[in-house]
């Protein structure tokens, strides 16, 4: 039964495969690295957007600390909770653990040129540098602003790292402004107090069946083709490669042999298992033997995949950091660590980085293990 479902899932949604095709009003230049800002290709139809909550008072407190801190960034946007009848767009928390995700924030459907609703789901699986600035960030998605990977706007609200607190800077607002043509307030927020603290709003407290059903039912929705997504983006922790050799249970260098599976968990949060054929063991503090076969599961499959993460490729050879997790249903997965920061392609013994945020592209594989080690293997 289970299979099924997952097969006529990939088949419906593969109709919606040129998902980011179906963007919304062509806005001409749409930013850059160096402007500091990019859309993303579709927006809320207005700066005004309402909600409804299908979590605890924990992530809900979060999200409105997010949403404080955008509206203290960016005057006059109005994000504002209502009850599970008023609003299709809602805020979620889930469990999972094999993916590397702190939240995502998705766009469904199109009337006009915008999209219809919209979900931020948080990873309660995970714990995120600052809670508080993902959720403002993910915010920033659905006014319209895309996430940005380079070293130089690892400060901007829309650095797409979780490496925690940020502030909305100049450039995120020529974004906004971009976007929603208005004149925004132009003092840029440069205050390093920490964060805002968590409080609560008066919570419309509708934690109950309502809520859960509407997922359900937007879930249902997708799987019938219903509800189309146009638009996911995730936001994946950022780690050092020092770090990741630190927190990985396993270091390995090797190629994928073949893809095992693709699959999506809770309907949209997409997978593939990879078949790895593993060369070198550079850390295994697991009671492994160093099998020569390892499966390896990566966010993102076929249907939904992830900026600046694409999927491992068939007999490419790679680098990866492995954390050894339980999954959802109880089974043991090796996951990348930090998603994109802990997978690194590699050509004829050379790191091949398309963003360096790592400033690796180009080091030798023993350069690079010798720094990811500090030292430790030479
Ligand atoms: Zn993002």
């Amino acid at each position: 039964m289970l299979k099924k479902i997952v097969l006529t899932l990939i088949v419906s949604a593969s109709i919606f495969l040129n998902f980011t095709n179906v963007s919304a009003h062509n806005l001409g230049s749409k930013g850059s690295e160096s402007a500091g800002y990019l859309y993303v290709g579709s927006h809320w139809p207005s700066r005004s957007t309402n909600y409804s909550e299908a979590t605890s008072d924990t992530w809900e407190n979060r999200f409105k600390s997010g949403v404080s801190k955008f509206k203290n960034e960016n005057i006059g946007y109005s994000i504002t909770e209502v009850s599970s009848a008023n609003s299709s767009n809602f805020i979620e928390s889930y469990s999972a653990p094999s993916a590397t995700w702190v939240a995502q924030r998705t766009f469904y459907g199109i009337s006009n040129d915008h999209p219809t609703r919209w979900r931020i789901q948080y990873n309660s699986a995970k714990s995120a540098n600052s809670w508080t600035t993902v959720g403002a960030h993910e915010i920033g998605h659905i006014y319209g602003l895309a996430d940005l990977y380079e070293d130089r706007n690892s400060s901007k609200l829309m650095y797409g790292y979780d490496n925690g607190v940020r502030y909305t800077q100049s450039s995120d607002k020529t974004g906004f402004s971009y976007i929603y043509g208005v004149l925004i307030a132009s003092n840029v927020m440069t205050s390093s107090t920490g964060e805002l603290s968590q409080y609560s709003l008066g919570n419309i407290d509708n934690n109950d069946e309502a809520a859960r059903e509407k997922v359900k039912e937007l879930n249902e929705k997708v799987i019938n083709g219903e509800e189309k997504i146009i638009d996911v983006s995730a936001m994946f922790p950022e780690v050092s490669k020092e770090e990741a050799f630190e927190e990985a249970d396993l270091v390995i260098k090797g190629s994928v042999k073949s893809i095992k599976s693709e699959y999506m968990e809770n309907i949209d949060i997409p997978f593939t298992d990879f078949i790895f054929e593993v060369d070198d063991y550079w850390k295994n503090v697991l009671d492994l033997n160093d099998p020569e076969n390892l499966i390896i599961t990566q966010d993102g499959n076929s249907v939904i995949s992830f900026n600046k993460h694409p999927l491992m490729k068939v007999g490419e050879e790679y680098f990866l950091f492995l954390k050894r997790i339980i999954d959802s249903n109880n089974q043991g997965k090796f996951i990348l660590i930090g998603g994109p920061n802990g997978n690194f392609a590699l050509e004829k013994g050379i790191i091949q980085e398309e963003i360096d945020i790592q400033s690796v592209n180009g080091e030798s594989e023993y350069e690079f293990i010798r720094n990811a080690s500090n030292g430790e293997i030479k």
